[in-house]
């Protein structure tokens, strides 16, 4: 016997975090995580293919053994819901309601096909749209603890954070990113939507924050990842942003622990970070009242 190929879900216990929430980690991929309620067990995000969801379900057996199932995804980006089809018929899979439009968009069908593509593990994927939808907020009461659905675009329009107010856990998908989160496009009204859902994130004070990537616990990177677009709107870097001249060192000069291929993504998203920055700083006054920011 041969192990079976492709990546493989570990479930980890994080230090200093309650019991009751586990990491579901698919190694440099994405860490989906699971809920455990006296009434129910929420699975957030499928992770990138029905066999890894699969994985995972396996791995959960126990929490899952007498309670309902509830999925949630954070966002309709691949690492996190094309595992869908492996819950489809079997679990309730809660999403933003923009997040329908998202799966079933000429963009997932082209970015599955490049996939596809690329690697046999995508064989088996099917865009499976979230079957509960909401606007806004939602809470679902577990009993002993609630999970508070918050809508917190700018990274996608779709994309909701998980806030457990029992815990003071955020799951914060990728809105929160180390050592930054990725814009939706390069445009003032992106930069905006994300600075505000950071915002919003902070104002629960959270003794907890865990993205989606990365594996830290740290509430600090809310802080972070604030100031960061901060220093190139108002901060030291707004000069460089004007000048079209801010490279990745010179705002992350202690980043050298990145790996290849995690620098190379997070440069392409600094990158997108300025451009949106500039148009913020270069906005004309009308475009600025269009995208609701201040004159
Ligand atoms: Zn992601």
């Amino acid at each position: 016997m041969t192990a079976p190929a492709g990546p493989r879900v570990h479930k980890h216990l994080l230090p200093g975090i309650d019991p009751r929430i586990l990491a579901l980690r698919v190694p440099d991929e994405v860490d989906g995580f699971v809920v455990r309620t006296e009434r129910f067990v929420a699975l957030v995000d499928t992770l990138g293919t029905p066999e890894l969801c699969e994985q995972a379900l396996e791995l959960i057996a126990d929490e899952t053994a007498g309670r309902p199932l509830l999925v949630i995804n954070t966002h309709a980006d691949w690492d996190h819901v094309w595992g869908n089809a492996a819950v489809e018929g079997r679990a309730p899979v809660i999403g933003h309601r923009s997040a329908t439009a998202r799966v079933r968009s000429a963009g997932a069908q082209d970015t599955l096909r490049t996939k596809r593509a690329a690697d046999d593990r995508f064989a088996g994927v099917r865009l499976i749209a979230p079957t509960v939808t909401f606007d806004t907020p939602l809470t679902l009461d577990g009993g002993d603890l609630t999970l508070e659905l918050l809508h917190t675009p700018g990274h996608t329009p779709d994309h909701i954070a998980v806030w457990i107010p029992e815990l003071r856990v955020c799951l914060a998908g990728d809105a929160a990113e180390d050592p930054l989160p990725e814009l939706w496009e390069a445009d003032a009204a992106s930069l905006k939507q994300l600075t505000a859902s950071l915002d919003l994130l902070r104002s629960l004070a959270p003794d907890h924050v865990l993205p989606s990537h990365g594996g830290t616990t740290d509430p600090a990177l809310l802080d972070r990842n604030l100031s960061y677009f901060a220093s190139l709107l108002t901060g030291r870097h707004a000069d460089a942003v004007r000048e079209g001249s801010l490279s990745f060192e010179a705002v992350f000069p202690d980043s050298t622990e990145l790996s290849a291929g995690a620098r190379a993504f997070y440069e392409t998203c600094h990158d997108k970070a300025v451009r949106a920055a500039a148009a913020t700083l270069g906005a004309t006054a009308e475009q600025r009242q269009a995208a609701g920011l201040p004159g």
